[in-house]
């Protein structure tokens, strides 16, 4: 094998819940090891990719993988048409092929690309699913992180945000992944807009696009897609529909297709957020040297588990701080100290 890969059960701190999904206690990532390059993946059920899944694609692109491994471009090409589809697998190659350029080359990932690493924003830190309460007492110890990202479609979602208001007055994103209806989320985003909040992320069912666009028209807050899109080819049917696009390196495929979205979106007009799974530093630094390019970052993954076995991106006063090595720039932790 030309790839070798291991899966890591990642802790979390408190039990994660979204709209649609129970309560996660630890996910699993795959981090890949090819030459001198690391990624990792975090596949999810909702775009039908596992960690079976994930292994079997590993496999068959394995051949694909021994050839000149500085031409990131033509390996991706040659997946793409190789397999459609399993972008989680490739997210985690194509990871790996960017962190071994930027060690083969002793530049930092930002610096391969020209970017400027002053320039990242504060990451939100996303509050999941809980008991009004519960969610109050997460809000406070979340008192270091300057936006919340607050995870809704729930029969109680005013009283949320409401509960939520008395703790905090910091920026808040509300996230509804997909659980409303076109109608119901109109009338909740409308009860919503008093409380201060930023945007609203994915309030409707992915393929309902003009549900997202009648949401749009009828509401005052950004609308910013997530579920409806994965690749730089699902844009254009999106322009009028929202405001901006959510890209994941795991929904899309990597790094280079990351950056052809931001390209595409930018050119219709659209705003960009950056968001990410339940990820250890490994795959959230390696997103977070995109971040000079985007509008909103989301790339908390690794803050919300117990056992990260990378250190990387930090930090200050929820600024993002890119490590100045070259790749991802990651550092495996002592595992002696990794013991959740
Ligand atoms: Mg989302």
């Amino acid at each position: 094998m030309n790839i070798r890969h291991q899966i890591t059960d990642l802790q979390l701190v408190h039990p994660f819940k979204i709209a649609r999904r129970a309560v996660d206690r630890f996910r699993q990532v795959i981090s890949v090891e090819l030459d001198s390059g690391l990624g990792e993946t975090a596949p999810a059920k909702f775009y039908g990719e596992t960690v079976e899944t994930v292994q079997r694609a590993l496999e068959i692109f394995d051949p694909f993988l021994n050839g000149n491994l500085d031409a990131i471009q033509a390996i991706m090409d040659t997946l793409e048409s190789t397999m459609r589809g399993n972008y989680a697998a490739k997210s985690a190659i194509d990871m790996a092929l960017h962190d071994r350029l930027g060690k083969v080359l002793g530049v930092p990932l930002y610096r391969l690309w020209g970017l400027d690493p002053d320039e990242t924003p504060c990451t939100s830190f996303t509050i999941g699913l809980d008991e009004p309460e519960m969610m109050q007492q997460k809000v406070r110890e979340a008192s270091e992180y300057p936006i919340l990202k607050v995870k809704l479609g729930t029969s109680h979602d005013l009283e949320i945000i409401r509960t939520l208001r008395e703790v905090t007055d910091k920026p808040i994103y509300v996230d509804a992944n997909t659980a409303w209806t076109p109608k119901e989320a109109v009338r909740k985003i409308r009860e919503l807009v008093p409380y201060g909040i930023e945007l609203i992320e994915q309030p409707t069912h992915p393929d309902d696009l003009e549900g997202l666009k009648f949401v749009r028209e009828h509401s005052e807050l950004p609308i910013i897609a997530d579920e409806s899109v994965k690749r730089a080819t699902d844009i254009p049917a999106l322009v009028g529909c929202v405001d901006g696009v959510n890209i994941k390196l795991v929904k899309c495929g990597g790094l280079l297709e990351a950056m052809r979205i931001i390209h595409v979106a930018r050119a219709h007009g659209l705003q960009i957020m950056i968001g990410c799974m339940i990820e250890s530093s490994l795959g959230i630094t390696a997103a977070a040297h995109l971040t000079p390019l985007v509008d909103y970052a989301d790339l908390d993954g690794h803050l919300l588990i117990a056992n990260d076995p990378y250190s990387g991106v930090r930090l200050e006063a929820g600024k993002l701080i890119l490590p100045n090595l070259p790749g991802i720039g990651v550092i495996p932790r002592d595992p002696s100290n990794l013991e959740a």
